[in-house]
């Protein structure tokens, strides 16, 4: 009998433990949560994970260059998959409140400051609908050479829907600059990363929220100039993509090369 009254006491304690889990589950399902890690689990980690493209020139001089023609098949590539192009501002809103995607996205940018940019990169942008993302650095635009841009002409492409952030003013690696303790290395990164802000913010009339650090190089103290300097987030070199759920300041680009074939960069994007 007593055998019994155990067996009974603690079948009703299993089965108030099950209704408990069930309920737990149906109000965290109700939070939208469970659908998150489900979709985590189950569909792709691509929606969590996104790339940042990242491409130089456009005159098909060079390793870090791409004609223009291998740009418009990158483009064309990235419709045909479905993959849909998000504004870098975008990316960053989703980081800082993380909600999954449901569809694959990704992020373009360039980098520098090119005469090509205006030339070819703007108009098929354009025609693609695509929001890309342009870090530029100061003294390129205002070497007066035809081959870079001009302030002019970064004017009337951030009028015209090109996201224009920083990239330094003349392009050093700052990791050499960057001396502890040392006040001319100070005054230094001072210029490449806080002067850089104000002087695009004066020229655009708009707020800079990015950093690309040149060459993608950086060491923990720019880092935190970076954040001083009031960027929202900075940008490396660094390949692989970005996970969603993790709120990185320093946020990993895939540098596109001259030689990488479009099968490459199907693996990249997709
Ligand atoms: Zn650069």
């Amino acid at each position: 009998m007593k055998n019994i009254l155990i067996l009974i006491i603690s079948l009703l304690t299993s089965l108030t433990i099950a209704i408990a889990l069930y309920l737990n589950e149906f109000t965290v399902l109700s939070q939208g949560r469970m659908a998150w890690l489900h979709k985590d689990r189950e569909v792709s980690s691509r929606l969590l994970s996104i790339p940042i493209l990242l491409y130089h020139n456009i005159d098909g001089k060079g390793p870090f260059s791409i004609d223009v023609g291998s740009l418009r098949e990158h483009f064309q590539l990235i419709k045909d998959r479905g993959i849909r192009v998000i504004p870098l501002r975008e990316l960053v809103q989703r980081l800082e409140r993380p909600a999954p995607y449901e569809d694959a996205v990704i992020v373009i940018t360039f980098d520098d400051g090119y005469g090509s940019m205006y030339t070819k990169l703007l108009p098929l942008a354009r025609e693609f609908g695509y929001p890309v993302t342009l870090f530029v650095y100061c003294d390129i635009i205002s070497m007066k050479s035809s081959r870079n841009l001009t302030w002019d002409r970064l004017r009337r492409m951030n009028r015209q829907g090109i996201d224009i952030q920083a990239h330094s003013i003349s392009h050093p690696d700052l990791t050499e600059i960057s001396k502890k303790d040392d006040p001319a290395s100070r005054k230094r990164l001072y210029e490449e990363i806080y002067l850089c802000k104000k002087m695009l913010e004066l020229y655009l009339d708009r707020k800079i929220d990015f950093y690309a650090f040149p060459f993608g190089r950086y060491d923990l103290s720019i880092v935190d100039m970076t954040m001083n300097a009031g960027y929202r987030r900075a940008f490396s070199t660094d390949y692989g993509s970005n996970i969603i759920t993790r709120d990185n300041f320093c946020l990993r680009r895939h540098h596109i090369k001259s030689n990488y074939s479009l099968h490459y960069i199907e693996h990249l994007i997709r």
